[in-house]
């Protein structure tokens, strides 16, 4: 059976001399992994090989799902490989296949979740007209929050992830922290029973309690905020994400 779905091409992977293995983020079927025969060859049904964000129309047939499906379309929306902005920055690029990464290892096979298909569209968009690193951090974590949000894990950010006592409610030299285990930020009164705990700056639990906050943050702060997230997704993946580490330290 042939679907028609509207996707966004997340991971390639080169299988032989002329085909790809292409796995898409698709509006209504959710991720899927597909084998686009001969779109190495200059003259194909794809228009060339398949490129990580190309975004458009897509045929494929799922006959059996626990296989690799059959791509058998793809008509880029823009009529050639989308989204060719992003390759002009390396950093805006590095968040982009980091936030591609994310969505990768946090969705499962045809697990549909248009808003966050959009979310996840919007995001590359915007990165495209990010002017500067800040920016495109920000960016960069409120796609994080919105993916968590959609795959069902949403931080608890607005209150003690423990005890629920409201964040506004607390002092202002209270100290405050963020723990995986806990999914969410944590008051003083409860940071003992939680060992993984990593303390924040007031600045950066302000920006996480108030997201509006994140557009006219420092660099510095948005730093802040990446590096305990990139801890927390290492925590719910098992393992540190590749792309990680050109987020935080891209000169190095
Ligand atoms: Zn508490």
């Amino acid at each position: 059976m042939l679907t028609k779905d509207t996707a966004i091409c997340i991971r390639t992977v080169d299988y032989s001399e002329t085909s790809q293995i292409v796995t898409f983020f698709a509006r209504a079927a959710g991720k899927i992994s597909a084998i686009a025969k001969g779109s190495k060859r200059p003259k194909s049904a794809f228009d060339g090989p398949i490129e990580i964000f190309s975004y458009g129309k897509i045929v494929f047939s799922d006959s059996n799902k626990e296989k690799l499906a059959t791509l058998t379309e793809f008509e880029s929306a823009y009529g050639g490989p989308g989204f060719s902005g992003l390759s002009n920055n390396l950093f805006v690029l590095n968040c982009c296949l980091f936030g591609a990464e994310l969505l990768n290892n946090l969705t499962h096979d045809y697990d549909p979740h248009p808003m966050l298909f959009d979310d996840f569209l919007q995001f590359l968009q915007n990165s495209q007209q990010a002017k500067s690193k800040s920016e495109m951090l920000a960016l960069l974590i409120l796609f994080q929050l919105a993916l968590l949000k959609e795959v069902g894990l949403r931080p608890v950010l607005n209150a003690c992830a423990n005890c629920k006592t409201r964040y506004e409610g607390r002092k202002t030299r209270d100290e405050v922290y963020f723990s995986s285990s806990a999914n969410g930020l944590i008051c003083r009164d409860c940071e003992t029973s939680f060992p993984d705990k990593i303390r924040l700056t007031r600045t950066a639990a302000n920006c996480l309690a108030n997201l509006k906050l994140l557009a006219e943050s420092k660099e510095k702060t948005l730093n802040e905020i990446e590096t305990v997230l990139i801890h927390h997704f290492t925590e719910l993946l098992g393992r540190k994400p590749k792309m990680a580490k050109y987020i935080l330290n891209p000169s190095s």
